[in-house]
């Protein structure tokens, strides 16, 4: 019951920090500040009522529109509130520990989710997030000369990989963007862990660009969300993956 109570807190939590996220995912791209002004509707310019701001709640109670203009919101605003909501909850459930480490990993994961979305929006993401993943990831473990160290070794994997690829497809195959997210996969999970999360975003990201390919159109595969959540699995399950690398490799 009182673990109970504690889940419920850091879904609050995590879904709170979820909106705060969705402001990052909007205004940071366009270069705006995040702190200051208040949420407001984009079509109209009305501020956003703070009961209207409750994660996921504020969206319901207004039914998906904006209370002044009518203006449809996005579903993906509470979505994201949902699955930030949702990660606090896993990463304690993971770590069994509210300490700085779970503090990090919250926020590492956080600032992923937000890549990913971004990634998707712009088939691009900003160096300040993406290098601001890479240093939390650092310190998100006791060890923090092993984590640069194999945030190190990811990047140089990853490029080494961009350059063959590169190579054989004659065309620049992986962005700069996705070479730093190697590096905070790195620091997060490890360098064998990172190749096999490297494996599963890759084997993930077949599905969807043979539909690009089928439906003939000419679209960018963006691959940061395949590695975002790659890597949240394979550090999620953790001993599993450990266990199936000792199976393969001994
Ligand atoms: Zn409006």
């Amino acid at each position: 019951m009182e673990n109970l109570t504690v889940y419920i807190f850091l879904f609050i939590l995590g879904s709170a920090i979820g909106s705060f996220l969705n402001v990052v995912i909007y205004r940071v791209p366009l270069g705006k500040s995040i702190i200051s002004p208040p949420s407001s509707c984009p079509k109209c310019g009305a501020r956003i009522k703070p009961w209207h701001n409750i994660p996921i709640i504020g969206w319901l109670i207004l039914g998906g529109r904006c209370a002044e203009c009518n203006e449809s919101i996005s579903i993906r605003y509470p979505i994201i509130e949902f699955f930030s909501g949702v990660l606090a909850v896993l990463i304690f459930y993971k770590l069994k520990n509210f300490n700085i480490f779970y503090i990090i990993d919250f926020t590492t994961f956080a600032t992923l989710l937000a890549l990913s979305i971004i990634d998707l929006d712009y088939k691009a993401v900003p160096d300040s997030l993406n290098l601001l993943a890479l240093t939390l990831a650092f310190f998100s473990s006791p060890d923090i000369i092993e984590n640069i160290k194999n945030a190190l070794l990811m990047i140089g994997i990853v490029s080494l990989i961009r350059f063959y690829i590169s190579y054989i497809l004659k065309k620049e195959a992986l962005g700069e963007g996705d070479i730093i997210v190697a590096g905070t996969m790195g620091a997060l999970i490890g360098v064998k862990l990172s190749l096999i999360a490297l494996f599963i975003a890759s084997f993930i990201a077949i599905f969807p660009s043979f539909y690009i390919r089928y439906k003939n159109k000419d679209l960018e595969l963006p691959f940061v969300p395949f590695l975002a959540f790659a890597t949240f699995i394979v550090w999620y399950f953790n001993d599993f993956f450990i266990h199936v690398w000792r199976i393969i490799y001994g």
